[in-house]
């Protein structure tokens, strides 16, 4: 039996630890307070950004919602985004993606103040993970390095492959292993012979948005398996990239879904949203 990465337990802790400094943080008289924008009513979104408000009032968070109907323009949507970079009393803004279409998520992602910017998305965010400088860090790749610091599995030498390269998962994921010093490959819809170099990794990390793709054909005996993807099977269940049942019975350890990866990214929002706070 592989070991359970327990993405509920560890993102529990994560959450216990952040209210305890939100707590000290108030009596310093530093407030903290997230602004969630949310642009028409799709209803994952609206469960996201649910979620996203529940956590905020658990850890100590102030959130402001903005639900705003789906005609709005992208002018509006800038507009609001410039009042709040202007409100010193607004440490985290976040703008729930996907935008309708007329709307353009570059420019909104650019509008957003870089200290304010706690999905780690805006440009500078990113070319500071680049560079190895502190910033804002995308909050799933972030919450997948605390899965494996805290399940006890060491990064640093380990052939790591990483399965995607979305600007949200991908890049920022191999960013981060290569900073904890992994030894990094990416792979793509393009990759030539998937199978094999996925093989290769001590640490997988699959984010390809495709259901159960990653059977135990990719993977290498007692490799880690990390599934980022998330999707509703034929029976309205939650699966993801890779085929639980068949990879759990050749890695060492694997991240379920649902209760892997998903609740560590808000999680890490959260954190971002007191790391913002703090540093203001
Ligand atoms: P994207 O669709 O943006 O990216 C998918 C990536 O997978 C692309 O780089 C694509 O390659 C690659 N890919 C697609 N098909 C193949 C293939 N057959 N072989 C190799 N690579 C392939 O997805 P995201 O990164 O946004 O999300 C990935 C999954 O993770 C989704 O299921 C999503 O729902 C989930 N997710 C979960 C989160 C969570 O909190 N748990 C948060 C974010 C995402 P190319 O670039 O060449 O097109």
């Amino acid at each position: 039996m592989p070991q359970i990465i327990d993405g509920k337990a560890i993102s529990d802790a994560i959450k216990e630890e952040l209210k305890i400094k939100v707590e000290k943080l108030n009596k310093d008289g530093i407030k903290i307070c997230l602004a969630v924008i949310q642009v028409g009513s799709d209803p994952a979104s609206s469960v996201y950004v649910g979620n996203k408000k529940k956590a905020c009032a658990y850890i100590g968070i102030d959130s402001l919602a903005y639900e705003l109907p789906e005609e709005t323009t992208q002018d509006e949507l800038l507009k609001l985004i410039d009042e709040l970079n202007a409100k010193a009393d607004v440490n985290g803004i976040l703008v729930q993606l996907p935008l309708p279409d007329h709307i353009n998520e570059d420019a909104v992602i650019h509008a957003i103040d870089p200290a304010k910017d706690v999905d780690g998305f805006h440009p500078q965010s990113v070319g500071k993970l680049c560079i190895g400088q502190p910033g804002f860090v995308s909050c799933t790749p972030a919450g997948i390095i605390q899965l494996l610091k805290r399940s006890g599995i060491t990064i640093e030498g380990k052939e790591c492959v990483v399965i995607g390269r979305s600007n949200i998962v991908g890049k920022p994921m191999a960013l981060l292993l290569l900073r904890e010093n992994g030894t990094v490959t990416v792979t793509h819809s393009k990759t030539q012979n998937l199978k094999e170099v996925a093989k290769r990794a001590d640490i997988l990390i699959v984010a390809i948005g495709k259901p159960k793709m990653i059977t135990r054909e990719y993977v290498k005996e007692g490799a880690v398996v990390i599934d980022v993807g998330i999707h509703r099977n034929e029976n309205n269940k939650l699966c993801g990239d890779v085929d639980y049942n068949d990879v759990a019975t050749i890695c060492s350890a694997i991240t379920p879904v649902p209760g892997g990866v998903g609740p560590m990214t808000i999680a890490m929002l959260m954190y971002n949203c007191v790391e913002a706070g703090i540093s203001r």
